[in-house]
């Protein structure tokens, strides 16, 4: 990546301090532009921090805005919010204060992968994290459009890079800021599509950041155009439940939040989900229409993994694609209909949802349903930090950098804040790396890979994902918040050492309770041990049994068990812990093995592409093929390929030399 070396001489356009921003403008450390998910975390971490924060944007009554599906979480997006939640973020919590229906999926596989969701009530979220806003120390909202930038002269003893120093509002007011986090979503030239009429906005009822767009441009930012839509609203009343599959909430809910015992609502309060899917009719309506569909012929990339109702009968024709009904809220009236996002003119969205089970009889809300086609910034425009390689001290976060979704932009959100106070006071930056989260993940595939297509989290994204998991998300973040850069509470750190302390606890007495397997059958008949007469058996080794939890095992053996079931957490932790210590104990070894043989030359000649005895996915060998690693250290650090694949492609190697 080439940085340049941006001075006054080379941009006449932005505004330096001096070119009108008023001496006596208010002065704060960090100022975030934005009140999305990514500017509310950003906003409320470098208040954390310590550091004096304006949060600046268009209205403070969108606050906490979803603009699009009304749930948080899922498959990756569960990760992402335990660890936003683990460096004491706010998402996860107002979660817990919000959700009308928390489900775990992915629950026939591996705690590691889990993906905790929740439907959550649009109005109560917004009031909650509204609230939590308003009311944090140090940190100040204010509404306004931020319109540019002011940049002062480069620092000599720096890179010869210029700085950020403030925004200039459309007002022309200005505001003085020692480091500035730029989080606008889809504003920066938005433009909503319904059907064939197009309209500048950055969310419908929005006006987009135009000027703000055009200094970025001016100031050599590269900048990509992506899309995304949302499906109509569709009233409650209308659609005949009756005549489709209920899906039930989990009993117990499990809540996002480290610090929540529990959720704010019991399970047998929430309220359902149901199930429905296309046919080919709806294939029909929307194929006949493609012409009157501007947003679905623009070439501009729109998700991949939550396309809209268009793209997935033009790529998946013939298929029936699954429609989740989900409630907007305890006492909204509206439903919304996962998975039917579409941008057809309004008449013709009506023809096809009625042509689906259930919702014969369906009335859309006006007026939702609509694209938003906006600018992102090509995230390898920035530092692992979020800072800006072009300008110092200007951080990115959220959908500007061409991501898609709540959690991903809350996850940056959290650093970028972070980084931003840290930047002020002279501190190294805070960066998670791959092994550490999956916010490491994230941000190295952004800013090393960049991205063409709205980016969402996947699991599949992690090479680490055993350890990386949604239950200990705390012992890899939250230490190092607390310690390096205080944006942890003490109540949460105390939380955190109780938990690693009792599990560190916890785990040496299981594993000095050791009996033979027959004495553990007569103890825990529910097990299926099976008896091997010369091996003593640890606790640890039977509580990997799948029907075994500490429950039961406290149950057989009271001393010096029962304590560690008096907390359900610390229970079900240990269980997950006695699940992986053995893989992760292999996984150990494998990484060592690498370790040793880290400069291990690749054949130049390799075909990962037909290569055979080597167990490869083909994304990894699509990878290596592409990327050519000369080395196995080099292969190991190509995001994706898996520590599994690594190993197996050592071993081919070293075989074959
Ligand atoms: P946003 O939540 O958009 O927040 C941006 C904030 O910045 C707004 O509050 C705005 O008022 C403020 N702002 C902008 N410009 C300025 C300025 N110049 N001055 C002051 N304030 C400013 N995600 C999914 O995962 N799946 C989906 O299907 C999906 N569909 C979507 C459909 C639509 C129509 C939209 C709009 C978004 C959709 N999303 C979807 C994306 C999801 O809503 C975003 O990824 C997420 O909200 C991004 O958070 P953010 O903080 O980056 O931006």
């Amino acid at each position: 990546w080439v940085v340049a070396s941006l001075t006054k001489k080379h941009l006449p356009l932005a505004r330096f301090i001096g070119d009108g921003a008023a001496p006596s403008a208010p002065n704060f450390d960090v100022v975030v532009i934005g009140g999305g998910h990514a500017g509310t975390e950003a906003a409320a971490a470098a208040a954390r921090c310590g550091s004096r924060t304006l949060l600046l944007t268009h209205r403070v009554d969108t606050i906490g805005q979803m603009s699009c599906n009304p749930s948080f979480g899922g498959i990756g997006k569960g990760h992402l919010m335990r660890e936003v939640d683990a460096l004491d973020g706010l998402c996860s919590r107002i979660c817990d204060q919000s959700g009308v229906h928390y489900k775990v999926l992915n629950r026939r596989k591996g705690p590691a992968v889990w993906g905790l969701r929740a439907q959550i009530d649009r109005k109560l979220y917004k009031r909650n994290m509204q609230k939590e806003i308003l009311n944090t120390p140090l940190l100040t909202v204010q509404e306004g459009a931020v319109e540019d930038l002011i940049l002062t002269e480069p620092e000599p003893e720096h890179t010869g890079k210029c700085r950020v120093s403030g925004v200039v509002l459309a007002d022309g007011s200005t505001v003085h800021a020692e480091s500035v986090v730029l989080t606008t979503g889809t504003f920066l030239r938005g433009v909503i599509v319904i059907g064939l009429e197009m309209h500048p906005a950055g969310r419908l009822g929005d006006q987009p950041s135009v000027g703000l767009a055009q200094t970025l441009e001016k100031l050599g930012f590269v900048v990509g155009r992506l899309k995304t839509g949302t499906p109509p609203r569709i009233a409650k009343e209308s659609v005949n439940f009756s005549i489709l599959n209920k899906q039930t909430p989990d009993n117990p809910s499990i809540p996002f939040s480290f610090v929540s015992e529990t959720v704010w609502i019991k399970p047998e309060d929430q309220l359902p989900c149901y199930l429905t899917h296309t046919n080919p009719r709806v294939d029909e309506i929307v194929l006949e229409n493609l012409h009157l569909n501007s947003h679905i012929k623009e070439t501009t990339r729109g998700p991949r993994y939550c396309p809209s109702i268009e793209s997935k009968v033009l790529r998946f024709p013939n298929r029936l694609h699954q429609v989740w009904l989900e409630p907007e809220g305890m006492d909204s009236e509206l439903i919304y209909p996962q998975g039917l996002s579409v941008t057809l003119p309004a008449e013709l969205q009506e023809k096809m949802i009625t042509c689906i089970k259930g919702l014969e009889k369906a009335k859309m809300i006006q007026p939702e349903r609509y694209g938003v086609q906006y600018d992102y910034l090509d995230p390898r425009q920035i530092t692992p930090s979020l800072e800006t390689h072009l300008v110092q001290r200007l951080f990115f976060a959220g959908q500007i950098n061409g991501t898609t979704g709540y959690e991903e932009a809350a996850a940056q959100g959290v650093i970028a804040g972070i980084n931003a106070s840290l930047r002020v006071k002279h501190k190294p930056p805070f960066v998670v790396s791959r092994t550490e989260g999956y916010i490491g993940v994230l941000i190295d595939d952004l800013t090393t890979l960049g991205t063409n297509e709205p980016y969402r989290m996947f699991t599949s994204r992690a090479e680490f994902r055993l350890s990386l998991r949604p239950d200990n998300a705390d012992s890899r973040l939250t230490f190092r918040g607390y310690k390096e850069v205080g944006c942890v509470s003490q109540q949460r750190y105390e939380r955190a050492s109780w938990m690693k302390s009792s599990l560190e606890e916890g785990i040496s007495v299981l594993k000095s309770i050791e009996f033979s397997s027959s004495k553990w059958k007569k103890l825990i008949p529910e097990a299926s041990i099976s008896i091997v007469k010369s091996l003593p058996l640890r606790a640890l080794d039977v509580l990997k049994y799948e029907e075994v939890d500490m429950k039961l095992l406290a149950k057989a053996v009271p001393e010096p068990l029962k304590k560690y079931v008096e907390s359900r957490e610390l229970a079900e932790r240990l269980k997950i812990e006695a699940t992986y210590e053995s893989v992760l104990f292999h996984q150990q070894q494998q990484i060592k093995e690498v370790q040793q043989d880290e400069a291990l030359q690749l054949p130049k000649d390799l075909d990962y592409l037909t290569l055979r005895d080597v167990s490869l996915s083909y994304e990894v060998r699509e990878k290596l093929h592409f990327i050519r690693p000369e080395t196995i250290g080099a292969a190991s650090r190509i995001p994706g390929v898996t520590p599994a694949a690594i190993i197996n492609l050592l071993r081919f190697v070293k075989t074959t030399q």
